[in-house]
């Protein structure tokens, strides 16, 4: 049967592409955003996209989202280092396609494929400063199966609010994401006394990110982000996992001097993503020996450069 709705999306989608009303539409909604003109101007979002459907807007419009009322939003987890978490989103626009978080598709009984549902939990603020009056120190991961800074944080601004919360607090907060936007939160960042703000940077290669992120920033766009958070004298890390196809030459070049410490993963569920490799001849890059040799290689270079490395395999 016809997804009239979908149906009208593509349709809206389409009209705009095809006339010139689409980068004023943009602009507009770009415009929105709350921005920091000294550290991040409108152009810098347009960054974000890679092809048209990368266009935070144009990701927006196509998937399905739900505002929801979610019970708890501090959770405490058993990921090493953390004490806490907070997703304020089921669902992430970024879409990768070896996203271990897809598994939330069977507890949340969604039927759409990963990458185009997203719930919001639009009481995640509210419910977070209730649930700090009782939480011990600590540090908190933002965020464990959703990405804080996905395209849809441009319009509802939750992982902003819960910040705010947390402020009010005496807690760590290790913030991991593959996305620029969060520069928009530097002046909450600047008020923590202790914060860490990672990237993930998978590849140095934007070909290889185009065919396992097809809606994420690009890696240009990361790395200017770290950039300028180190400028910001805010602590950095790049998180580069899991190991995508990469050189490790140009990867470490392009992180050095921007970030504090780097965190090394190997693809985790490998039968997942078999058939992406093989469909783009890079099955040597999902062998076991890739990991270690190349992952060896990463930590030897880093620590050349006097940047701590965690092996996370
Ligand atoms: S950004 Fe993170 S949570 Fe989002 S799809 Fe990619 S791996 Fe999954």
């Amino acid at each position: 049967m016809l997804d009239f709705s979908k149906l009208f999306k593509i349709l809206i989608f389409a009209i705009i592409l095809s006339n010139s009303l689409f980068d004023s539409l943009l602009f507009l909604v770009t415009s929105l955003v709350p921005l920091n003109p000294e550290i991040l101007e409108p152009k810098d979002l347009f960054n974000l996209r890679n092809f048209p459907f990368s266009f935070p807007f144009v990701i927006i419009l196509l998937m399905e989202v739900k505002e929801i009322f979610a019970k708890t939003i501090l959770t405490k987890t058993a990921i090493s280092g953390f004490d806490y978490c907070i997703n304020p989103y089921v669902g992430c626009g970024h879409g990768c396609r070896y996203c271990y978080a897809s598994f939330m598709k069977r507890f949340t009984g969604h039927l759409e494929p990963w990458g185009e549902f997203i719930d919001v939990k639009v009481n995640a603020p509210y419910l977070l400063r209730k649930q700090l009056k009782r939480a011990k120190q600590g540090i908190v991961a933002l965020s464990t199966v959703t990405d804080p800074y996905q395209p849809i944080e441009m319009k509802y601004h939750l992982t902003r609010k819960c910040l705010e919360a947390l402020l009010e607090t005496q807690l760590s907060v290790n913030i991991l994401t593959r996305s620029p936007l969060c520069l928009r939160d530097i002046d909450l960042f600047k008020q923590f006394k202790r914060i860490e703000v990672g990237l993930s940077i998978t590849t140095h290669d934007e070909g290889i990110k185009k065919i396992f992120e097809p809606y994420s920033p690009s890696i240009h766009s990361r790395v200017k982000a770290l950039r300028i958070l180190r400028q910001e004298k805010i602590e950095t890390y790049a998180f580069v996992g899991p190991m995508l196809p990469l050189d490790p030459k140009p990867l470490v070049a392009m992180l050095d001097g921007l970030i504090d410490e780097a965190l090394i993963d190997r693809m985790n569920y490998p039968n997942k993503v078999k058939a992406i490799y093989r469909k783009a001849k890079l099955e040597k890059y999902l062998e076991e020996d890739y990991f270690h040799v190349v992952g060896a290689e990463l930590k030897e270079r880093f620590e050349k450069k006097g940047i701590p490395v965690s092996m996370i395999f």
